[in-house]
């Protein structure tokens, strides 16, 4: 397989193997499973059990418990009882780290055991070692050993096995030989793949997640490229972003990660990791995996058997490195300039300079200036309207043509065109036209790009993608390649519309389907917008979301941007905030991280760009904070260890004055500014 997929410009599920867990099984075509992980202490056997009720209730089909020592992998055995006991049958997953005993008492209660192979074996020490050939053979060696017995477990149990690699915590071993790469977190799960196949142990799941979306896209497609390679078959996969944070940040970095892969038909099943109570996972997962039950059931009723073709040509970008596509810069837009943000705001009658506080711009009359966030929208689109009052020095207004045509400063305000009426235009923009193209994907029209020339010899021009077919992503995608292999270089635009109702399903639709585009190098900004319908239901539904108000009761252009600026942010394509990477937490957490990670959050979320990893303990926190510039680890009750990158800075600090340390610990780091 030269790619990762089956299609890059179709919807084709990925054949896996089928694996079996309890009475589940999962790969081969089989929907998409959605599960989700216990926060309590697993020695709580009944918390343990109440919690995974409340996630079954919610819809998980698998529940993971954490078992770091062999005292709770035998409670699972009570906890696995009682569920039974009161008519829960959902197959249990052990989550192991370190300790391959708990993993070898575990194997034989639960139904599947989650394995770290950055971790099984090797204890960290952060060591960088020169491994010869034939040392490294030796290391392979001792894995062998050490983990041959699990396996035998297993076998002989019927236990289901997920192998499941972390950015974070990659070996010594692999990160002396392949550093913190994405091919590293592959190959960390193919020497543990390897010895498995070698004992005819076949009943495995993969996983290679990052708190990165990008790292964590290439390594999914990388895997599956590799295992096609060597094995000509691929087991399947469980998808994940770590420690994606919450709220919106949370729900639109899972889905930028997951939902890319999903999209090329990748993923068997599915874990939303967020800081906030498991159970609160389950809606946001079956959210994702919904967009595709439709083909999913298509596939397999027309052939249970069915293994589509695989791509094989070139295509003229890599799916395993980001690179942007090379662009010309036309004003603000395209080349070096980071990915700009256009507000639709045409759906608002009589739009007032208060309308803008919705994007970012705040007037303030005493000093009769525009206050500009962060997150500020960068054009606005008014549709018909002309404002009639004085706009921040930084925005554009793009309208229609006709209105564009009565403006009179035509330095503010900028013509979108539809491709044809662009090209009979008599008259237009000396700086910019904005000209917009639906990839629908028929493909009797997608083959006629000849109008595309014509645009492409106008360095005014900046092109608007958006896509009618309910494949868009990949219709979108296919005109990025058309536009690539033309040699095509003027910047473009992706438009996205959403028809879904609550806030979730839009943010888990503009993540999914612009995320997967910014994550492959494509696109040089945004325009999120909702079909008439779903804006007219939107104070009710934004409000509803999940059952829970995370959204501060936004209006619908201010949910729109700000999700316009999380994704950029998701995809690391646009940096405009403080970046969070904090832990779901589980039974190893030492404190309340729900409300610690508010609290972090509410004293450092206007430092731009600075990235803060709130960690629950000491025992895998340090290892998971993966490029985090500061960590906040829990190690000990009523400690936290503060660390800059992965060196501790100040040990066992009383958790009361811990948040006041981490601030003094930016400041002495000057990644502190005081907020406005
Ligand atoms: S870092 Fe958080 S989720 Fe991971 S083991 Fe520790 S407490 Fe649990």
């Amino acid at each position: 397989m030269q790619l990762y997929c089956n299609s890059l410009t179709q919807y084709s599920r990925l054949k896996t193997r089928e694996v079996k867990i309890g009475d589940l099984l999962l790969g081969n075509f089989h929907p998409v499973l959605v599960q989700t992980m216990t926060t309590t202490d697993t020695m709580d056997t009944i918390a343990t059990v109440e919690q995974s009720i409340r996630c079954i209730e919610a819809g998980a089909e698998l529940v993971r418990i954490t078992a770091p020592s062999k005292k709770e992998a035998e409670n699972l055995l009570n906890i696995k009882n009682e569920l039974r006991k009161r008519g829960y049958n959902t197959p249990l997953v052990a989550d192991i780290h370190f300790t391959p005993n708990a993993a070898e008492i575990a194997a034989r209660i639960v139904e599947k055991v989650r394995v770290n192979p950055g971790n099984y074996v090797d204890k960290k020490k952060f060591e960088q070692i020169e491994y010869t050939d034939a040392e490294y053979a030796e290391e392979i060696e001792r894995i062998r050993e050490r983990f041959t017995p699990l396996i035998n477990i297993c076998k002989e149990y019927g236990t289901a096995m997920r192998i499941g690699t972390n950015h974070g915590s990659l070996s010594d071993r692999i990160m002396s030989r392949y550093g913190d790469t994405a091919m590293g977190m592959v190959e960390s799960a193919m020497e543990f793949l390897r010895i498995a196949r070698a004992e005819t142990y076949h009943n495995i799941v993969l996983s290679m997640k990052s708190s990165n979306p990008q790292v964590m896209v290439q390594a999914y497609r990388l895997l599956i490229q590799q295992m096609d390679a060597e094995f000509g078959e691929c087991y399947p996969l469980h998808l994940g972003v770590t420690e994606a944070g919450d709220g919106e940040d949370g729900r639109v970095k899972s889905a930028a990660g997951i939902g890319t892969l999903l999209e090329d038909g990748i993923g068997d099943t599915i874990r939303v990791s967020l800081t906030e109570d498991p159970e609160f996972e389950i809606p946001v997962c079956k959210d994702l995996v919904k967009r595709y039950a439709r083909h999913n059931n298509q596939q397999r009723k027309e052939d249970t058997n069915f293994v589509p073709p695989l791509v094989d040509r070139a295509i003229p970008y890599s799916p395993f490195e980001y690179k942007r596509r090379e662009t010309f810069a036309v004003d603000n837009i395209g080349a070096h300039h980071v990915p700009i943000v256009i507000a639709d705001l045409s759906k608002i009658e009589n739009i007032t300079a208060q309308h803008l506080q919705n994007v970012g711009y705040t007037y303030d009359e005493a000093t009769d200036k525009w206050n500009i966030s962060d997150a500020a929208a960068d054009y606005i689109f008014t549709g018909n309207q002309l404002l009639n009052f004085e706009l921040p020095g930084t925005l554009k207004v793009i309208t229609y043509p006709a209105t564009w045509n009565k403006a009179s400063d035509k330095k503010k305000y900028q013509p979108i065109f539809d491709a044809a009426g662009f090209l009979q235009a008599e008259q237009k923009s000396d700086s910019i036209n904005f000209v917009m193209i639906d990839c629908f994907s028929d493909d009797t029209a997608i083959n006629d790009f000849t109008y595309l020339d014509e645009l492409a010899n106008d360095p005014s021009v900046v092109i608007c993608l958006s896509s009618t077919n309910k494949q868009a992503m990949a219709s979108v995608r296919r005109m990025f390649i058309e536009l690539m292999n033309r040699n095509i270089k003027n910047p473009v635009i992706i438009i996205c519309d959403s028809n879904w109702q609550t806030a979730d399903e839009h943010l888990i639709h503009y993540a999914t389907e612009c995320g997967a585009l910014l994550l492959d190098g494509f696109g040089d900004g945004l325009c999120l917008g909702m079909t008439q319908e779903s804006y007219r239901l939107q104070l009710a539904s934004l409000k509803n979301a999940s059952g829970r108000n995370y959204l501060d009761n936004q209006t619908a252009e201010q949910f729109i941007n700000n999700t316009a600026f999380n994704i950029l942010q998701a995809t690391r394509t646009r940096i405009s905030k403080t970046e969070y990477i904090s832990c779901p937490s589980c039974g190893r957490t030492l404190f309340d991280l729900q409300e610690t990670t508010a609290k972090i959050r509410s004293r450092t979320n206007h430092l731009k760009g600075v990235k803060i990893a709130i960690m629950g303990c000491i025992v895998n926190g340090p290892g998971e904070m993966a490029d985090a510039d500061f960590g906040y680890v829990g190690s000990g009750p009523g400690k936290i260890t503060l660390y800059r990158g992965k060196e501790v800075i100040k040990r066992n600090v009383d958790s009361n004055i811990a948040v006041d340390e981490l601030i003094n610990l930016l400041k002495e780091n000057e990644a502190w500014v005081d907020a406005d």
